[in-house]
């Protein structure tokens, strides 16, 4: 495996781990499925299109219309259209595309109206603000979808995370998010790269819902997103959703201490230390695992050496302060050496081994 530990632990990648130590195999080898990957794209988009906004928002320096930032959202979700329509293989596929960054806009067209306090200029510390940071000797990685500052309460900071579902199942996900590995993550790592005076002790969930209006056979996409705009209207609470969840001292010490074991089990498991094994447990639930082929097969037919690991994670604003030019181009090379080290591994890796 080319993948060492020095090169850095992102949540993905130990939640990846946490769950099935072969899926994090095939994932830090840079297996991906060939084709188009329809399970993410919806969330992708929408992502993408409030990280543009928010930024934009904060740049005017004064509280911007609701109207004006779905405008600029309309206009982002539209600089996606090409690029992703490219990858369409098939009409179906393109159709696809077409319907996810149609309900994209039609989400976000009621959203910044249900949220407008989010356009304020005081609103946000951070929004998609990277870090790289050493943690216990484990170099950790990753990018918060927003920090915010709380009113009145100077250096006190909110953790913002947006999560697009199809499904909400209230009864579980607030029991789920007191202890949610992702948000403590996030968490942790910022108050400390921030520093005194600054504390985070909140998090405050933003979950958009992925429209499942029935779309009748043969209906057009225009005619389609028509229902699915008049049922947001019609029941915005039921697409938008927001929890706020505290995190006490006791719950970070507790997950700080959980933390540094699990860190020291993964690093046992990439030098080899403990075994690697198949998680059956892990395979089929919400949704099926993306490797579950590979494992049924044996083989990796199907696959690709395509994947880059942290690619997710650009830095174009740090959550220390302002986008540094220089830590940017110094991402973007070592992203360079990373995509070379892949296509050194694909030549020489034909399945990937049992053992890490
Ligand atoms: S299919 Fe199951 S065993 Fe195989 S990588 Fe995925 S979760 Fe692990």
């Amino acid at each position: 495996m080319s993948y060492d530990v020095s090169d850095g632990i992102s949540y993905t990648l130990l939640s990846t781990w946490l769950t099935c130590r072969m899926k994090a195999t095939y994932m830090v080898q840079g297996w991906e499925r060939k084709g188009f990957q329809k399970s993410y794209l919806f969330g992708t988009i929408v992502h993408a299109a409030l990280e543009h906004t928010y930024r934009w928002a904060r740049k005017q320096g004064t509280e911007v219309d609701p109207l004006d930032a779905t405008k600029e959202a309309s206009h982002a979700i539209q600089t996606m259209r090409k690029p992703h329509l490219k990858r369409a293989s098939s009409a179906e596929i393109a159709d696809f595309v077409e319907l996810c960054l149609g309900k994209a806009d039609t989400v976000l067209g009621h959203y910044f109206y249900t949220y407008p306090q989010d356009l304020m200029p005081k609103t946000w510390h951070s929004v998609e603000g990277a870090f790289d940071t050493s943690w216990m000797g484990f170099k950790c990685v990753g990018k918060i979808d927003g920090i915010k500052k709380i009113k009145k309460r100077k250096h006190k900071l909110k953790l913002f995370e947006t999560k697009t579902r199809s499904r909400i199942s209230e009864d579980t996900l607030s029991d789920q998010l007191d202890f949610d590995l992702q948000s403590l993550w996030y968490l942790c790592h910022a108050e400390r790269i921030l520093g005194k005076p600054y504390s985070i002790n909140s998090a405050e969930y933003n979950i958009i819902r992925n429209p499942q209006t029935h779309r009748n056979k043969g209906q057009d996409i225009p005619a389609y997103l028509e229902k699915v705009d008049a049922e947001i209207e019609k029941k915005p609470n039921h697409y938008f959703k927001r929890y706020a969840v505290e995190y006490p001292e006791e719950v970070k010490t507790i997950f700080k201490r959980e933390l540094h074991w699990k860190l020291i089990e993964f690093a046992n498991w990439v030098e080899g230390k403990i075994p690697n094994y198949k998680n059956e447990t892990a395979c089929v639930g919400q949704y099926s695992c993306e490797y579950l082929k590979a494992c049924a097969s044996g083989t990796m037919i199907g696959f690709a050496q395509t994947h880059e690991l942290f690619n997710e994670i650009t830095q174009e604003e740090s959550i220390g302060g302002k986008a540094n030019p220089k830590k940017t181009k110094k991402v973007e090379k070592t992203k360079r050496k990373k995509v070379r080290k892949v296509r050194k591994v694909k030549k020489r890796v034909g399945l990937p081994r049992v053992a890490v």
